[in-house]
C-alpha cells in the first residue's frame, strides 16, 4: 500500500519541498509504497504562493498578474492530466521495464549510501536532460513551456510541459541498470519538488550556498533572456554540475543596469493552453518544410532552437533579439471584472483538478474524462478572454451552458454544493449571453 501523504503534518510536507527528508523516512522496498509526494504537496504550494504574495507586497515589488498566474498554474494542471488516465506515466514505466529485463546488479534499497548516490545521480541525469532540453530543438519544443512566462514567481515553477516526460525518461535509464525503482521514484519526485521554491524574486543572493545548491538567484539567470543568461544554470537541486561543466553564471546584481528580463527570446504572446504547449512544434514543422536539403532539415530538429544554416550548433546570439529597458510584457487591456470572474472560475477548476487527483482510483472512466474536458475547456476559455479573442464570449457562454446542463443531470455531484455551483455557472452563462446580445446590437446600430 502507498503511504498516505495526506495524513502527514503540514510542516513535514513543507520540509519536503526543500529536500529536507531523512533517508530513513523515504526508503521503500516496493514502488507501491512510494507516496505521491507531488500530488501531496498541493497545500504546501498554495501556502508558499500566498506567503510570496505577502512578501512581494511588503517589498513593494510587482505582484503576479492574474492572466500569467492562471496560464502557469493551468499548464501545471494540464501536464499532470495524463496521470489521471494511465496507471504509470512513461518515465517510470520505462524505468521499470529496463530494471525488470536488463538490470546488471541491485544496490540495496535500504542503504543510506544508495539513497545518497541516487540523490546525486538523479540530479546529474537532470542536468543533462535539462541541458539537452535547451540545446536540442525537438526537446526545447516541450521545455519552452516552462520558460514562456514573462513573470517569475512560484506559479512559474508549476508551468510545466505535457510532452517533456516523453523524452526526459531516457536520461535516467542508465540508473535502471542497478538502482531499485522505488528509490529512483522518490528522488525523481524530490528533484522536481525542490525546484519549486527557487522560482521567486523575493530571495536575493545566498552567499556560499550559491556555489553548492540551486538557488532563486541562480535560477533567475536560467529564466532570463538577457544575453548573459542564455543557456546557463541547468542544475536541478545542485549547482555544482554547472560549475563543473562550464555552464554556471552568477546573477549580475546591478539591478538598474542588468536586471534579469524573464521569458522567451521570442515571446509567445498567448494565454491559450494548447498554444503554450504546442506552438514551437508548429515552428519546427514549418522551418523544416522551408529549409532546403535533408541535412538542414535534420539539423533543424536536433540542433539548438536558435540554429540557422551557416551558424554554429547553437546558433548565434547576435542573430537573436536583445532586450531594451523597460522591456514591455504581453498584456491585453481587459476590464477589471474579467480578473475577478476568472479567479472565481479558476478556483472552481482547481477544486475539480484536486478532487480528480485525490480520487482517481475510485472515479469512473466517464467522470475522469468529464473532469479532463472541464479542466481543458475552462483553461482555454479563460485564456481566450485574456487574449481578447472575438470568439471568447461565445466559447465561455457555451462552456457555462454545458456545465449547467451537466450539473442539472447530476444534481448529486457535489452533494449540498451542487446547487450553488449550478447558480454560479447559470449566472455566468447569462452574463455572457447578455454581453453577446449587447455587442451584436451595437454592431447592428453601427451598420445602420
Ligand atoms: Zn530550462
Ligand atoms: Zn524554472
Amino acid at each position: 500500500m502507498a503511504t498516505n501523504i495526506t495524513d502527514l503534518p503540514f510542516s513535514v510536507k513543507l520540509q519536503r519541498l526543500f529536500y529536507l527528508i531523512p533517508p530513513s523516512e523515504s526508503m521503500f522496498a516496493t514502488l507501491e509504497e512510494v507516496p505521491n509526494y507531488v500530488d501531496g504537496s498541493l497545500a504546501a504550494f498554495q501556502m508558499l504562493i500566498v506567503t510570496e504574495l505577502v512578501i512581494l507586497w511588503i517589498q513593494c515589488k510587482p505582484l503576479p498578474r492574474v492572466s500569467d498566474f492562471m496560464s502557469s498554474v493551468g499548464a501545471g494542471m494540464a501536464s499532470r492530466l495524463t496521470g489521471l488516465v494511465v496507471k504509470r506515466v512513461i518515465d517510470i514505466a520505462a524505468y521499470i521495464y529496463i530494471w525488470e529485463n536488463y538490470r546488471l546488479f541491485e544496490l540495496p534499497w535500504d542503504s543510506v549510501w544508495t539513497w545518497i548516490f541516487t540523490l546525486l545521480a538523479v540530479d546529474f541525469g537532470y542536468y543533462w536532460l535539462h541541458r539537452c532540453a535547451h540545446e536540442v530543438n525537438f526537446m526545447w519544443a516541450a521545455h519552452q513551456v516552462h520558460h514562456s512566462s514573462e513573470d517569475y514567481n512560484l506559479s512559474t515553477a508549476l508551468r510545466q510541459s505535457i510532452l517533456q516526460s516523453y523524452s526526459s525518461w531516457i536520461f535516467y535509464m542508465p540508473l535502471a541498470l542497478f538502482v531499485p525503482p522505488p528509490i529512483y521514484h522518490v528522488h525523481q519526485q524530490f528533484n522536481l519538488l525542490y525546484q519549486f521554491w527557487i522560482h521567486t524574486e523575493t530571495i536575493g543572493w545566498l552567499g556560499p550556498l550559491e556555489y553548492i545548491i540551486n538557488t532563486p538567484s541562480a535560477h533567475r539567470v536560467h529564466h532570463g533572456r538577457n544575453r548573459y543568461c542564455i543557456d546557463k544554470n541547468y542544475g536541478g537541486t545542485f549547482i555544482f554540475f554547472d560549475i563543473l561543466f562550464g555552464t554556471y553564471e552568477a546573477e549580475k546584481r546591478d539591478h538598474l543596469r542588468d536586471k534579469v528580463v524573464f521569458g522567451l527570446l521570442h515571446p509567445i504572446e498567448s494565454r491559450n493552453p494548447f498554444y503554450i504547449q504546442f506552438c514551437h512544434w508548429w515552428y519546427i514543422i514549418t522551418t523544416i518544410w522551408n529549409r532546403p536539403g535533408l541535412t538542414n532539415k535534420l539539423k533543424t530538429l536536433v540542433y539548438g532552437p536558435g540554429w540557422e544554416p551557416g551558424t554554429p550548433r547553437l546558433g548565434l546570439l547576435a542573430n537573436q533579439p536583445d532586450i531594451h529597458y523597460p522591456q514591455p510584457k504581453y498584456e491585453t487591456p481587459v476590464p477589471m471584472w474579467y480578473s475577478v470572474y476568472s479567479i472565481v472560475h479558476f478556483a472552481a477548476v482547481s477544486v475539480v483538478n484536486q478532487i480528480a487527483h485525490e480520487n482517481r482510483s475510485t472515479l469512473s472512466q466517464f467522470d475522469i474524462m468529464v473532469s479532463i474536458i472541464f479542466i481543458l475547456a475552462t483553461l482555454t476559455c479563460l485564456g481566450s478572454l485574456f487574449d481578447k479573442r472575438w470568439y471568447a464570449p461565445y466559447l465561455e457562454l457555451l462552456r457555462c451552458f454545458a456545465v449547467s446542463c451537466f450539473l442539472l443531470y447530476k444534481l448529486d455531484l457535489f452533494q449540498g454544493f451542487t446547487f450553488p455551483v449550478l447558480i454560479m455557472f447559470t449566472t455566468s452563462a447569462v452574463i455572457f449571453a447578455t454581453i453577446i446580445l449587447r455587442h451584436n446590437s451595437a454592431m447592428t446600430k453601427k451598420v445602420e
